[in-house]
Formats: C-alpha cells, structure tokens, sequence
C-alpha cells in the first residue's frame, strides 16, 4: 500500500463518479406528489391548449375588419348579438357588421377574430359602439398558441417545480414518470464519535455528519438512510457497509478516509469491492474515496464536518444528478471579493465566503471549525490552475 493519497483533480473525481453512477428506476406517482421530483419522460400535451380561440379581455367580440377607421368622433357601429356564456360550447356566430360580449376567458364567436375591449366600447341598445379600432388576433389567446397537441410542454431531467406542476396538470398528466427517490446510505466512523444526545466528554466529538449529510440529501431529492456510529473496527465497518449496500442505491461512509492507521474505509472498500480514487485535489477534502461495491457507488468523505460539506457539493451533487438523469441545479450570486484569496497551483480551492451587498469577504479559520458553515453564504471555487484570486476580482459564489 502507498503511504501517501495519490491525488486526481476534481474534474476527474467528477468524471469517476458518473461512470459509476447507476441510474435509478423510473416510477409513476400522482402528479399532486410530484414536486421536486426529476422528471423521467417527457410531458407531452395531449390536446391543444387553450384548446379554443380565447378572450383575454372582457369585450365585444368583432371582425377586426368591421373597426377599421373607428374614432372617437366616428365610432363602429355594430350590431350587438348577445353574451357568450362561460364554459359554453357554442359560442354563436358574429355575421360582418355585427358583434357580441365575450367575458375574459370566453369562447371566440365564429366569424370574430378580434376583441374590442369593453373600455373602448358602449352598448346602446342594440348596438355598440368601437370607439377604437382592433387588429386581427387582438385580445386574443388562439387554440393551439399555449402548446400545441402532441407538443412537449416539460422536458425528461427537469426537477419539477409547482410551475411546472400546473403546466402538466393543463396537460392532463394525472401521472408523471419520475426517476426513483434514491436511498443513499449514511455510515459515521470514528472511535471519539458519540451521539448527539451526548454530553461530550474530553476528546468525544458528536456525530454531526450523519445529521449534516442527510439532510443534505434530502435537499438533494434522496431519502437517507442512517447506519449510525461505527468505531475504527473494519470487521465492524465491513458489516455494515454490506448491509447498507444491500438496502441502498449508495453509500457515504464518513471518517477514516486518509492513511492514518485507524483510517479504514478505504481498506473496508477494497474488501467488498474496489477503490478507484483515493485523494482529490481538493481544499478542504483531500482524503476523498471513490469506489464501488455490489455495483454500487461507495463514497468515503473526510471527517471535518466542513471538508465533508465540501465534497458533498463539489463531487457528490454530479453523482446524485448522474444518478437521477439531470442536471447538477447550482443557485450562485455575483459578488466582488473583498480580499485576496491565496492558492496553491494544482489544487482546487473552495473558499467559504460570505457575502454582503455585492462583496464576498473569504471566512478564514482553522481546519475543522464548524462555525465557518454558519458563518458564511458559500463557496468561491477557485480552479486548479489559478493561484489566487484578488481583491476586486468578479466571482460566482455558489449558494449553499
Ligand atoms: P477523520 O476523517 O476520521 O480523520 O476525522 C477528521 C476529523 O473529523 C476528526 O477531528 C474527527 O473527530 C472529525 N469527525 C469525523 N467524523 C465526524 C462526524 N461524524 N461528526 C463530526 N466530526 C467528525
Ligand atoms: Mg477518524
């Protein structure tokens, strides 16, 4: 065994971890539970939408012919054929010359391609009164404009949003096929790791990454499933990786990831299975492990609750979006950096910054601090090949 990590870069570990991802199945749910779900087909329209011309105003329905030339001074005089019903089937007809009121919402009459909005009109008895001339197609939703029949309203990868919702619902998507809520497995490894209920005794630390990493996940559109404390024990570590990676899609074992004697995941990885990657060129989380076991990704994240963070964001979001057939989602702001950040040529730096109108100051502190998550909006990525960033420099902070 080698005494040091052989590192790759990220862009490597990214790629890695796509090749191993297995896709999820697809499943059907009712589309009322389907928000935030990764759409797995397309969502086509099975009808025109709106399906019939459309009045966007409340008005009088006309041949946009019939108001040519219509002023104030010398208005259209229409003959007024009565109302549209809302929801009504047939709408009548409007013969040249003649006109009828259409609410907003309502069904274009035959023989209407216009509606004069009810502003510029007055009903005398019989006849109304344009006021204004319309164009063909004014106030105006026609059949097919929204989607068209047989149109893809909602594309396969999309993580579905309640806008999105609506829109299949007007599909008439009572079902969506969406990709299966992956199970990923939560492993913490470490002899001082107590749980959280615990009053730390010197030298004990809680086990804050099972909490940080699953409702991570979940963030993420995956259902976490937690395996506990594991001390530094690899028959111990063994069985319970077997057993997650008999009742998971993944598995996130945290701790134990460098080349201290006590450090087993890697060790425990290659035993079920294999270790593809064993150190990332990544600050903070260089003792990252990639590998897999029973066809599954294995994944071993650095103890330092931040450096796991890290990882997760940097690495494990491609293999979770790899996994459910999309996109990597990223919120990020544009800010100035308010000091110069240092970095070493080689390595990918992710720089906890926080920021304040428009300006990212880098949150400093010393390995392993906690606070640095709180107390900061989120990561500045600053490439390998780059050794530095200045002061003044524009940069995209990814949001937490
Ligand atoms: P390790 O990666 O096992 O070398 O651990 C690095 C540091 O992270 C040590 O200070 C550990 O105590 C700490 N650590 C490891 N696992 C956890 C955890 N689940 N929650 C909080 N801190 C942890
Ligand atoms: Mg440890």
């Amino acid at each position: 065994m080698r005494l040091f990590l052989q590192v790759v870069p990220v862009s490597e570990a990214v790629r890695v971890v796509r090749s191993i991802a297995p896709p999820v199945p697809k499943e059907s749910v009712p589309l009322e539970d389907a928000l935030h779900r990764i759409l797995a087909a397309d969502v086509r329209a099975d009808v025109d939408i709106p399906g019939f011309d459309r009045s966007t105003v409340d008005g009088y329905a006309v041949a946009a012919a019939d108001t040519v030339g219509a002023g104030e001074a010398i208005p259209a005089m229409l003959h007024y054929r009565g109302r549209v019903a809302m929801g009504g089937r047939d709408p009548g007809s409007v013969a040249p010359g003649s006109c009828m009121y259409v609410p907003t919402g309502g069904v274009l009459p035959k023989g209407a391609d216009a509606v004069a909005m009810i502003e510029y009109c007055e009903q005398l008895g019989d006849d109304v009164l344009v006021h204004r001339p319309v164009a063909p197609g004014e106030n105006v939703v026609f059949a097919d404009e929204d989607f068209a029949a047989g149109e893809v309203v909602l594309e396969s990868g999309r993580a579905l949003s309640p806008r999105d919702i609506g829109v299949a619902a007007a599909a008439g998507a009572g079902e969506v096929s969406v990709m299966r809520i992956p199970r990923v497995g939560i492993i913490s490894t470490g002899n001082e790791l107590v749980p959280i209920v615990a009053a730390p005794r010197p030298g004990e630390v809680r086990d804050v990454n099972s909490y940080l990493c699953g409702t991570y996940l979940m963030e993420r559109g995956c259902h976490p499933v937690y395996y506990g404390i594991v001390r530094d024990d690899r028959e111990n570590l063994a069985a319970t990786l077997s057993a997650a990676l008999d009742q998971c899609d993944l598995v996130l074992i945290s701790g134990g990831s460098s080349k201290d004697e006590r450090d087993n995941t890697a060790a425990v990885i290659t035993s079920l299975g294999e270790v593809l990657v064993h150190g990332v060129a990544i600050a903070p989380g260089k003792p990252t492990i990639l590998g897999q076991a029973a066809g599954k990704p294995v994944i071993g994240l650095p103890g330092h609750p931040a450096s796991t963070y890290v990882v997760l964001v940097a690495i494990v979001d491609h293999l979770l979006a790899a996994m459910m057939q999309t996109e990597v989602s990223r919120r990020t702001v544009s800010a100035v950096l308010a000091e110069n950040v240092p970095s070493a040529k080689g390595r990918e730096d992710y720089v906890r910054v926080m920021v304040k109108e428009g300006r990212a100051t880098p949150v400093f502190g010393k390995s392993g601090l906690l606070n640095t998550l709180t107390r900061s909006t989120g990561l500045v990525r600053v490439p390998a090949g780059s050794e530095g960033l200045e002061v003044g420099e524009a940069v995209e902070v990814i949001v937490w």
